[in-house]
């Protein structure tokens, strides 16, 4: 049993990038991890280097023609026709850059220690984790492969019979809830903006009993989110019981985020973390979504204090506002940046009438 949260990280989330404008192309783990040690945050005795999934560990997963395929863009940095078509690399927002296969094999690696480490317990954070969208034999939505599947397959495998997959990504979890359709040990459960890509997960889609959808129209409020969290995956998690949640914290649904049209503030994804934290004597959260680099690292760092029930300040010190005004974003961005994404970790509560369509959602979900 672990005595305390431990960080998985590495350095190679610093280093690569997913290339030119690609969303992606930001700074998020290597932001999170250098304001969480500016807040002091994160002492050595509790980072873990993560290490790289090999052939087999992905094997477990995924198809071992697409591993190759995948190993092999990152040594030749080119894919033929046939390779982008049959796999979905190079292309679609699947981009072969220089660390395509050690990228996402090191966030594979990390979710897959979380799971060795939490076998009697605990809690881990690898923000690095929550690639939802990668498919057994395809990449799919900036995903090569699929971290949270290959950890909850091997938490399965440690001979767990309830394992809880919540996801509050923007976007659907349709890769982990397709991995793991029809398995009476796995219950998926995804919070998603209904509008958006890829469109999946509807609220009457429940993978052959193993799945939950909580697709809400754009404009999720603060109130909006706790209330799905208290009304149904609360509700769900109670029934199922788990030994291991592992929870998909994807950022992409704050206010400040591009790609979506959410409206939440990161407390509101802070206060999700800490209801569901003593669901299960096992927690692993993960990251996920979130393409505003100030946005993501003081999210992030947020989920981290939340684990280690550190009280959040109202400004930041010094250290840590450099390390978010150091940050840079791809993006144009009109107008000057809010102030309060350098000088404070905490958005503003965004709380708001619950409208009846999120009711809906959440009494079908549990029905
Ligand atoms: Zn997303």
């Amino acid at each position: 049993m672990l005595t305390r949260p431990l960080f998985i990280g590495s350095e190679i989330y610093r280093r690569s990038r997913y290339g030119g404008k690609h969303p992606l192309a930001i700074p998020r783990v290597s932001a999170a991890i250098d304001l969480c040690r500016a807040l002091g945050w994160l002492p050595d005795e509790v980072y873990i280097d993560s290490p790289t999934a090999g052939l087999e560990q992905l094997a477990r997963f995924h198809d071992r023609g697409y591993i190759a395929a995948v190993m092999r863009a990152e040594a030749e940095q080119t894919v033929d026709d046939e390779t982008a078509r049959r796999y979905n690399i190079g292309r679609n927002g699947n981009p072969v850059f220089g660390e395509v296969f050690r990228r996402p094999a090191t966030a594979c690696g990390g979710s897959l220690r979380a799971a060795e480490l939490l076998r009697d317990g605990g809690i881990v954070y690898s923000p690095a984790g929550g690639t939802h969208h990668g498919r057994r034999d395809r990449a799919s939505g900036f995903c090569y492969f699929n971290d949270p599947v290959l950890a909850i397959l091997a938490l399965l495998d440690q001979g767990l019979q309830r394992v809880l997959y919540v996801d509050v990504d923007a976007h659907h979890g349709d890769g982990v809830e397709a991995a793991f359709v029809g398995e009476s040990r796995v219950l998926t459960i995804s919070v998603h903006q209904e509008d958006l890509w890829p469109r999946t997960g509807k609220v009457e889609d429940r993978g052959e009993g193993s799945a939950r959808n909580l697709p809400v129209p754009a404009g999720l409020n603060d109130s909006e989110l706790a209330y799905l969290v208290d009304e149904a995956v609360l509700p769900l998690a109670g029934r199922f019981r788990p030994e291991a949640l592992v929870l998909q914290g994807g950022a992409d649904a704050l206010a400040d985020d591009p790609l979506s049209g959410g409206v939440l503030s990161n407390r509101a994804l802070w206060a999700a973390v800490a209801a569901l934290s003593g669901i299960a004597p096992r927690l692993l959260v993960l990251g996920g979504g979130g393409y505003n680099p100030w946005s993501v690292a003081r999210a992030w760092t947020g989920v981290w204090a939340t684990l280690n029930r550190i009280e959040i300040p109202d400004t930041l010190p010094t250290a840590a506002e450099e390390v978010l005004r150091g940050l840079s974003w791809n993006r144009r961005y009109d107008g000057k940046l809010p102030e309060r994404w350098f000088a404070t970790l905490a958005d503003p509560a965004n709380p708001g009438p619950v409208r009846e369509r999120v009711k809906a959602v959440a009494a079908a979900a549990i029905a």
